[in-house]
């Protein structure tokens, strides 16, 4: 009897660095698209979508700061048509942590968002 070594091999997507058991999923992943990057942290920021506090009970909108970016990860259109209604989107996305204060419960609060679920505040500067 011999022992036997197996490399298990992986193919790697260039632009999201996933690792895929079969190289034509990494060769799909990596033809996907990028899209760029919308927001930048610290951008003000709002939801499209209401979002519901558990706490007080009612819906409302969430308006904040982006504090954190992670990706570009591969688009996952069941989390994106499930969770955000989102069914356009490029081959990988971003996602964006915004923190903000629930103005039901006024809690501090984060959430991760696509760009798609996002839309910029426009900040009047003082003069
Ligand atoms: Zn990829
Ligand atoms: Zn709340």
């Amino acid at each position: 009897m011999r022992q036997v070594t197996r490399k298990v091999k992986s193919y790697r997507c260039d632009k999201c660095g996933t690792e895929y058991p079969n190289k034509a999923d990494a060769k799909s992943c990596e033809a996907g698209t990028c899209e760029k990057k919308k927001f930048g942290i610290g951008d003000a920021v709002r939801a499209r979508h209401s979002r519901f506090c558990m706490a007080a009970q009612r819906g409302y909108q969430a308006k904040g700061r982006v504090v954190a970016i992670t990706g570009p990860e591969p688009y996952d259109p069941e989390v994106m048509i499930k969770g955000f209604g989102i069914s356009q989107a490029h081959g990988h996305i971003y996602w964006y942590e915004i923190e903000y204060r629930c103005p039901a419960c006024r809690r501090v609060k984060s959430a991760l968002y696509p760009a798609e679920a996002l839309l910029a505040i426009r900040e009047r500067r003082r003069p």
